[in-house]
């Protein structure tokens, strides 16, 4: 054993390679409460490219089976730690190696925190617009590997629509250059997709090309709306989208996750209203389009809709959303899940998981993304539990069939990871499964990059 890690020490000079048990315990899960994790050989601390192509041929060699990491906040189990296994964390490249204003692109390191390329995009009128609730906290590298969304991806996309070209180093430590520094381009395959929400399974990101957009010069406009159930709110949600106002924002919280959020903060929201969707414009025509937003809030039955101008009060509200993960955790383990739908159907799938809460008896706190389709279930229990209680599962198991019955997937944006794998061939079907296996066999043959992930 010290021999194989006496290789791995001389083949990464400039790494730190981790064997003290205390440190490796802190590595061993991301934010999932509910996976069993590994004991990790090692955790490596790569400070550049070359220290992960290393890593990458020491372990094919030694068949080390190897779990990239970024900032380690993933919902899904993506970088769970496995037996035997090195973490390979990114975390520390955090070099923004330029920000080329004119031509609206950024290169980043895989390491950078996501909020520091938006503030480094800021300083030149610009914004990389992908903003995971997570984005003082998640990194580009794993941002890019969990395709991750936000909160602004309503108007402006997901993190898939934000990149350009990928390094990446392979199974084995081969260097990968994917797509390029140009807006438009379609010369190969798109490579870069591939490996976008390939969670770890493909390869390690070390570095991207990244799309920036003009920053909003105003600071948009926040409406506000109450409603008496969390049926009307998501019915609102779904006419907002119908009637093209293109919001920047849209946000929806259930009372369980507003009486949460009351009991710890305070806030006053909770006691009378079932449910809050917050709406954000930041177009020219801001105070119209939030005007438009408020009046379809009524016309679905808000109990109160107010349209607000100043900053101040635009971010009390999206600190109240911000609240949501932390406020609702207090209560217990929660399992995060992550369907999408087709926005039509919001007001489907809020009903259908209502009904799986009462069918099963689990308490379930859910906020959504709600112009994309996008819902967070939490189910929560006792934190004294040793495992995951069957009705929990059994609540889980029928939200995923019924987002795939209503045409939605198992996962907006968090990824498969180790939770989702026993639903995956339900979604992707045979064929699809198939090809699947055929890209893991010819880029990882050995299978050693993130098992037991993704597929
Ligand atoms: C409070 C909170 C709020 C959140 N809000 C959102 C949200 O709004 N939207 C959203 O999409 N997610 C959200 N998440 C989930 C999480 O932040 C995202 O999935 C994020 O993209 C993970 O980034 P990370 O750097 O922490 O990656 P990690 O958790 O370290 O890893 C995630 C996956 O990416 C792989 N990976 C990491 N780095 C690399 C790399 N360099 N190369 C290849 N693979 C790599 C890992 O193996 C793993 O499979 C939230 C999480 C928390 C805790």
């Amino acid at each position: 054993m010290s021999d194989k890690l006496d290789a791995l020490r001389a083949e990464v000079p400039d790494a730190q390679v981790i064997t003290d048990p205390d440190v490796l315990d802190s590595y061993r899960r991301d934010q999932t409460p509910v996976v069993t994790p590994g004991d990790p050989l090692c955790v490596v601390i790569a400070r550049s490219t070359a220290d992960v192509a290393a890593t990458l041929a020491w372990a094919q060699r030694h068949a080390v089976p190897v779990v990239p990491r970024g900032g380690g906040t993933g919902l899904a189990g993506g970088a769970t730690a496995t037996d035997g296994c090195v973490v390979l964390s990114t975390a520390r490249m955090t070099e923004i190696l330029e920000v080329d204003a004119a031509n609206e692109i950024a290169v980043a390191e895989a390491g950078v925190v996501n909020a520091d390329l938006d503030r480094a995009a800021a300083a030149h009128g610009l914004m990389y617009s992908p903003d995971p609730s997570s984005y003082e906290i998640s990194t580009i590298g794993g941002n890019l590997a969990t395709n991750a969304g936000g909160l602004r991806c309503v108007k402006y996309g997901v993190t898939r629509d934000s990149v350009l070209g990928l390094e990446v180093v392979l199974a084995g430590g081969r260097l990968l250059r994917t797509g390029r520094r140009t807006v438009k381009g379609v010369t190969g395959y798109d490579l870069t997709s591939l490996f976008v929400g390939s969670e770890g399974t493909l390869g390690v990101i070390t570095s991207a090309t990244l799309r920036l957009r003009p920053r909003p010069d105003i600071y948009p406009t926040t409406v506000a709306a109450g409603f008496p159930g969390f049926a009307a709110a998501a019915r609102a949600a779904t006419a907002i989208i119908a009637a093209r106002v293109r919001p920047s924002l849209l946000e929806l919280m259930d009372s369980a996750t507003l009486r949460a959020i009351d009991e710890w903060k305070h806030t006053g929201f909770g006691a009378g209203v079932q449910a809050l969707l917050i709406g954000q414009d930041d177009s020219d025509s801001a105070r119209q389009g939030a005007g438009r937003m408020r009046e379809l809030c009524l016309a679905e039955g808000a109990t109160m809709a107010e349209v607000s101008g100043t900053e101040a009060e635009s971010r009390q509200l999206l600190d109240l959303r911000r609240l949501a993960y932390p406020a609702v955790e207090r209560l217990g383990i929660g399992l995060v899940e992550d369907v999408c739908v087709p926005r039509t159907r919001l007001p489907d799938m809020v009903a259908r998981i209502e009904r799986a809460a009462q069918r099963h008896g689990v308490f379930i706190a859910t906020v959504a993304h709600a112009g994309d389709g996008n819902l967070h279930p939490v189910f929560v229990f006792d934190r004294g539990l040793p495992e995951v209680p069957q009705p929990v599962w059994a609540a889980a198991d029928e939200v995923f069939r019924a987002a795939l019955e209503l045409g939605g997937t198992l996962t907006g944006e968090h990824g498969v990871g180790m939770v989702k794998r026993r639903w995956l061939a339900d979604e992707l079907g045979a064929e699809s499964m198939a090809v699947h296996q055929a890209i893991k066999s010819a880029l990882d043959p050995a299978g050693i990059l993130n098992p037991g992930k993704g597929l």
